[in-house]
């Protein structure tokens, strides 16, 4: 997840009161002044349900102690979600206004609670991970510094290196939280080097436990938050009614059985529409998710219109490989095709199609806007209500109109989608894996196919086909596990004709945008494919990660291949080049016959056809008949 920041956060809190409080400056119950609570962008929060609490509780157990997780979240109270930019799965925890520290996942290794000195000062009496620091070193830790070996009086036994710990002073005071460097063993004899890595310095030193505040409920919340909720819900309602005497055109909803479709159908309806609802089943989402569009549209009596993707995605996986967060064939062939052959056979005059999307769950999300066309299915006008909405916005509306919603919130999940989406983190996807019965044929297919390709085990055990590409946060996770990145990426040593297909069209998953995502039937030379690209422009070649890039073209040594575009007509004009720079690099029979068309003298034949690159002014006049492309094959684009 980038960081996206939509203006000021809106989550304050209300000290007086103990509440969270949207955006108001002034508590609407007792008018105090309310105060930031400092979150990390894009501050999309939600609120924690009982699964939630008792995650983190459990985590402050193991981690710390027994008993330390009731300490740490007391009893029934607010606690709210922050889900921040991380390798994997990391929530802040806020209870009480403050952030007590973050709950994540740590792969492979699992779940890990790093705390906040306040969450330090709730569990101190029952803490183990206690590091004593002398007073001699208070000043260099509160100037920025790390604990020293010799500025340890005494640590907990049993204390490991890559333990969260807390610092105090021999009097109990909190000096700061922090990551061990050392064991107790190594800490007690007050070896040379860093003892404790300072992640936060105590900005309030109090000792022992702090002052219980007033315990609140989600009712206490809604009623704080009624005015700014309602001012809310009446400018959507406004924008849906706009949208309605703008354009003659039906209106329908399209829902995925999510939070956010749930709230905005729900707000349909109270702008006194009755929508037709529109479920473009992938083939691969929770049944849950299923029952719950069948539930909503029998309980409002609302025509549902459903188009089955069946069993494409198992059907195309086998030529196109896992999909992945840079490789999406999956959302064009099982959600955007379905999507189309829904609108076009019942809507053929066009639809308004109210979507519940929000700027804050990407940055292109906040660039698309609240209204926009759907390029691939003319005469569908998509627009979302809830557009400025965050999460808990969209939460507290659905606890105040009391609307059931998908169970797998409580479960732990807080986006629903398809079982194994390659946007997943590996957090959701273990919880998936336990409440889904088709995870297994999943897991199978990954495991054959990793086998097939020669990857290390760790392409499963960390989702690694989640990605062509890896980022680099996961890269340096690999290299601190001593795995090979070299064997994530695959050797050009297929044999076989090469054949191209494609998934093209409209990004309905992610940010919206045209894109084609296609594969190459065998694996590619990437150093000759990249030489070759130079036609199409400058080229990055990165060796090591089997990528060759131009522009907004990425080329994978494995075959798949992305590409992004302005219009239909640019990418299928960028597609058909691609395939024949590919089959030249590949199969050059050295017959010299573009070289005479290169005026650059940019081109020579050796053994077989190369670029130099310092010559090429990517002008593409060398693409012209070749022996070795059939210029009248359709490419299948
Ligand atoms: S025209 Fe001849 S030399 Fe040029 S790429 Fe094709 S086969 Fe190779
Ligand atoms: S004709 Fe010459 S300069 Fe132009 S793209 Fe081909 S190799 Fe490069």
């Amino acid at each position: 997840m980038g960081l996206v920041r939509l203006g000021a956060n809106i989550l304050r809190w209300c000290n007086s009161c103990n509440l969270p409080i949207l955006e108001e400056k002034t508590c609407p119950i007792c008018y105090d002044e309310t105060v930031e609570t400092p979150l990390t962008p894009p501050g999309d929060c939600r609120p924690a349900f009982v699964f939630d609490i008792e995650m983190i509780r459990k985590q402050a157990d193991e981690q710390f102690g027994p008993g330390c997780g009731e300490l740490l979240l007391p009893g029934d109270n607010i606690v709210i979600l922050n889900k921040a930019p991380a390798l994997d799965r990391m929530y802040e925890i806020i209870s009480d206004g403050a952030v007590l520290g973050a709950l994540m996942f740590d792969p492979p290794f699992g779940d890990k609670l790093i705390i906040r000195p306040e969450a330090a000062r709730r569990m101190l009496p029952r803490m183990k991970g206690k590091v004593i620091a002398d007073e001699g070193s208070l000043a260099s830790i509160a100037s920025g510094s790390n604990l020293m070996g010799p500025g340890v009086i005494y640590a907990d036994e049993g204390i490991k290196n890559g333990d969260e710990v807390v610092v105090i002073t021999d009097s109990g005071t909190i000096v700061a939280t922090g990551l061990a460097k050392k064991s107790a063993d190594e800490m007690n004899s007050r070896s040379r080097g860093v003892a404790v890595k300072i992640r936060w310095k105590n900005d309030q030193p109090l000792g022992g436990t702090s002052v219980p505040k007033k315990r609140n409920d989600w009712e206490a919340v809604i009623r704080a938050n009624h005015e700014y909720l309602e001012k809310m819900v009446k400018k959507a309602i406004e924008f849906i009614r706009d949208l309605r005497r703008r354009y003659d055109k039906p209106i329908a909803v399209s829902f995925s059985g999510g939070k956010d479709s749930l709230a905005t159908l729900s707000l349909a309806l109270e702008a006194g529409i009755s929508p037709t609802i529109l479920f473009a089943d992938t083939g691969l989402e929770l049944k849950e998710t299923v029952s719950e569009v069948r539930r909503v549209a029998r309980e409002h009596n609302l025509k549902l219109l459903v188009e089955d993707a069946g069993d494409a995605f198992w059907e195309n996986v086998e030529f196109f490989g896992p999909p992945g967060k840079d490789f999406r064939w999956c959302c064009k062939i099982c959600k955007l095709g379905p999507t189309t052959r829904l609108i076009s056979k019942n809507f053929p005059n066009g639809v308004i199609s109210l979507i519940g999307q929000r700027g804050y769950e990407s940055e292109q999300r906040m660039r698309k806007g609240s209204i926009w066309h759907n390029p691939w299915v003319p005469g569908q006008i998509g627009a979302s209500p809830i557009q400025n909405w965050n999460a808990l916005l969209v939460w507290l509306y659905i606890f105040s109109r009391k609307l059931k919603y998908n169970p797998w919130y409580e479960r732990g999940l807080d986006r629903i989608g398809c079982f194994m989406c390659p946007s997943s983190d590996i957090a959701e996807l273990k919880i998936v894996k336990d409440g889904h019965p088709d995870y297994m044929r999943w897991e199978r297919y990954i495991s054959t196919y990793r086998k097939t390709m020669g990857f290390p085990k760790e392409y499963e055990t960390l989702a690694l086909w989640r990605w062509k590409r890896l980022p680099p946060a996961m890269r340096n996770k690999l290299s601190e596990l001593n795995v090979d990145i070299e064997t994530t990426t695959v050797p050009s040593s297929a044999k076989g004709p090469i054949e191209l297909r494609f998934a093209k069209g409209y990004r309905p998953c992610t940010d919206g945008g045209l894109s084609v995502e296609g594969v190459f039937s065998r694996r590619l030379d990437i150093v000759r494919v990249a030489n070759l690209l130079n036609i199409l422009g400058p080229v990055e070649l990165h060796k090591d990660e089997n990528i060759a890039k131009t522009g907004d073209i990425i080329i994978f040594g494995e075959g798949a291949v992305t590409i992004k575009g302005k219009n239909d007509g640019s990418i299928d004009d960028l597609a058909k080049k691609i395939e024949q720079i590919v089959s030249r690099a590949m199969f050059c029979v050295a017959c010299g016959v573009c070289v005479g068309r290169c005026k650059h003298g940019a081109l020579k034949v050796e053994n077989r056809i190369e670029i130099d690159p310092d010559m090429c002014t990517h002008c593409g006049e060398c693409l012209g008949p070749c022996p070795v492309i059939r210029f009248d094959r359709d490419i299948g684009i």
